[in-house]
């Protein structure tokens, strides 16, 4: 037996609780992994809450990452004791996921944990981070270089902002980092911000086209922050728009693309290739230090997860929540 977090559905609505179960119950797959962490993005804290039909079959263990040890394989690229990262793929919202203590999956969903990390370390970047080094290398792919000017980062405090910023400043970036939380304005600084603005200055509807200023964007807000930032970035720099946290509308014009030569990079965690997964791992092994990691993660126990994904949602939350699934 062993533990998990259990969604189920019925007519009166959502449960989640803590639960044992046998590993005869884990769905098909041909790798079985024992979980050492997983962590709470965004999109745990929708499936928790139920806020957002995130999860597509129930009962559901969430959690769309996990960081373990193979400990059966009858996959050929994979070994018993084997270390293995998880992010995506539709695991924690229709396979089950990364809060429990056991998981099996498909071999080709798996990457190796990089060697610079630790699982806890991995899980302390997690979907969010990784998310951000998709951003990051998606602005450098396009030739966005630091002497070009300014890089905004928006819900800065949060998982994708907090690591896209750690980033950024270790590649030699200036990053101004947008926040509602003026009393984190430290921690923004020592992440590597140059300055902090006030998300409010982006938050409402804007003109089409305003004062060029940044060279790159990373954008976790989407909405009238993300019409913003387009409007804002300076001829030919680009924008990686990968969240929805101010909402998922766009109420933006096409000057700063047709005008500007902007470009606009949609980013996909979920289903990004193998190749584009493990560059921007081996960008955050290079490029991100573990005293960063230290300042973003939060550790908390499976029982915790489910409160903890509640603060989540209602913005309490700074960095990044990792599970330790045996605490
Ligand atoms: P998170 O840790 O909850 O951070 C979100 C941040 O956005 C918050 O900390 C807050 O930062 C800001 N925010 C929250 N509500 C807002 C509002 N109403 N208006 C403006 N800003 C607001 O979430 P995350 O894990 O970093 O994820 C961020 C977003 O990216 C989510 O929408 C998530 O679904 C998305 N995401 C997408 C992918 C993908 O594959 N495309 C992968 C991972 C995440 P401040 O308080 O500092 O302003």
């Amino acid at each position: 037996m062993f533990s998990a977090i259990l969604i189920n559905k019925n007519e009166a609505g959502q449960t989640v609780e803590l639960t044992k179960l046998d590993e005869a119950q884990l769905p098909e797959g041909d790798v079985t992994v024992d979980v050492e962490y997983s962590t709470l993005n965004y999109k745990e804290g929708l499936a928790i809450t139920g806020k957002s039909p995130v999860v597509r079959k129930f009962p559901m263990v969430p959690g769309i990452d996990l960081a373990g040890t193979v400990s059966a394989s009858s996959n050929p690229d994979w070994k018993v004791g084997d270390k293995v990262v998880l992010n995506g793929w539709g695991v924690g919202e229709s396979h089950w996921g990364g809060l429990a203590q056991k998981a099996r999956v498909k071999g080709e969903w798996l990457v190796p944990l990089p060697k610079a990390f630790s699982s806890r370390q991995a899980m302390a970047i997690g979907t969010a981070g990784y998310t951000a080094a998709l951003c990051v290398e998606a602005l450098i792919a396009h030739g966005v270089k630091p002497e070009q000017g300014e890089i905004l980062v928006t819900g800065s405090t949060g998982g994708v902002g907090s690591v896209a910023i750690a980033l950024l400043s270790k590649l030699g970036f200036n990053v101004v980092a947008a926040t509602g939380k003026a009393s984190e304005a430290d921690y923004l600084k020592k992440l590597g911000a140059t300055s902090v603005i006030d998300r409010a200055e982006l938050g409402a509807a804007g003109k089409p086209l305003q004062k060029e200023r940044w060279a790159g964007v990373v954008d976790a807000v989407g909405s009238h922050t993300l019409a913003n930032a387009c409007a804002q970035t300076r001829y030919g720099g680009a924008v990686a728009a990968c969240g929805l946290a101010g909402g998922m509308d766009l109420p933006a014009s096409v000057a700063p693309f047709i005008l500007r030569g902007v470009t606009l990079f949609g980013i996909d965690s979920v289903m990004a290739p193998k190749a584009r997964r493990l560059k921007a791992w081996a960008r955050l092994a290079s490029d991100i230090d573990a005293a960063a990691l230290d300042l973003i993660a939060t550790e908390v126990s499976l029982e915790q997860s489910v409160v903890a994904a509640a603060d989540l949602i209602a913005g309490k939350v700074r960095g990044r929540i990792l599970v330790n699934v045996n605490k």
